[in-house]
């Protein structure tokens, strides 16, 4: 028997979005080569009347609909065979971000629950308590999209998805930095020429240079990112040079 590949679990009212743009490039040649697995299920197929109703208008008024919790839960509930972590995307969630993406590449894989109209019944969040989490600080019009950027950015952490290993590695947030900028040929173009270090062909030099543009980039770009990998640095600092006076 073959192992299960990682497997994403995606409960959703539009089943025909995935995989969607995963069906192309890097996490489209992993999915063919069965690296991964993607199943939507359909919300609406746990409807029970005859309208096949799955949203209702909210207590206590206001404009939009609600997703109802009896719908919602039998979605949930049928969804137990699949792996991982219970998900529900929602704006209101801890943000998205680069750590989260490995810890569930790491695991068997993950289910996503996707919110539409003004999102789901808060009861059956209480139940069956997901991981909320929200791609960032703006409104989607559903959990849909956000669940295909989160699964791209899983997909490539996989075993064998990606060509080299390095690529990955010196990626930005890997190391709580940005990444550094790239250059490609030509050497010179329009009058601009790549940095000096670059064609150097002394290692040491470009690591050093790829390191301080690195730590600019993030200084000047991400003051929130800085601050915490300098408090992190500091503290390595510190420990050795303590080390050292012993
Ligand atoms: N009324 C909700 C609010 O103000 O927080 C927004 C509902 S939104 C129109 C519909 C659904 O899109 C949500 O239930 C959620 O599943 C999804 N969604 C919207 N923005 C999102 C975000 N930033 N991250 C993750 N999911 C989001």
């Amino acid at each position: 028997m073959t192992a299960r590949p990682w497997t994403a679990t995606v409960l959703t009212l539009f089943p025909d979005m995935f995989p969607g743009p995963l069906a192309h490039s890097i996490a489209g040649k992993a999915l063919e080569r069965g690296l991964w697995a993607v199943e939507a299920r359909d919300i609406r197929a746990h409807a029970t009347d005859r309208h096949q109703s799955v949203d209702d208008t909210p207590f206590g008024g206001g404009a939009g609909m609600v997703m109802r919790p009896d719908v919602v839960d039998a979605a949930v509930a049928a969804s137990a065979d699949a792996p991982g972590p219970l998900v529900y995307l929602t704006p209101r969630g801890r943000p998205f971000d680069q750590a989260l993406a490995a810890e569930w590449a790491a695991g068997p894989g993950v289910r996503f629950l996707c919110g539409r109209y003004e999102g789901v019944d808060q009861r059956v969040l209480d139940k069956r308590r997901p991981v909320e989490v929200s791609l960032g600080d703006f409104v989607l019009s559903g959990g849909e999209p956000a669940a295909l950027v989160m699964l791209d950015a899983c997909v490539r952490l996989l075993p064998g998805v990606m060509g080299a290993a390095q690529s990955l590695a010196e990626e930005s947030f890997e190391n709580g930095l940005l990444e550094y900028p790239h250059y490609t040929r030509p050497a010179e173009w329009e009058g601009r020429d790549v940095p000096e270090p670059l064609l150097s062909g002394h290692h040491a030099r470009i690591d050093a240079w790829r390191r301080a543009q690195a730590e600019e980039a993030t200084r000047t770009r991400r003051p929130d990112l800085w601050s915490r990998y300098a408090a992190a640095r500091d503290e390595v600092n510190m420990a050795r040079n303590e080390g050292a006076a012993r």
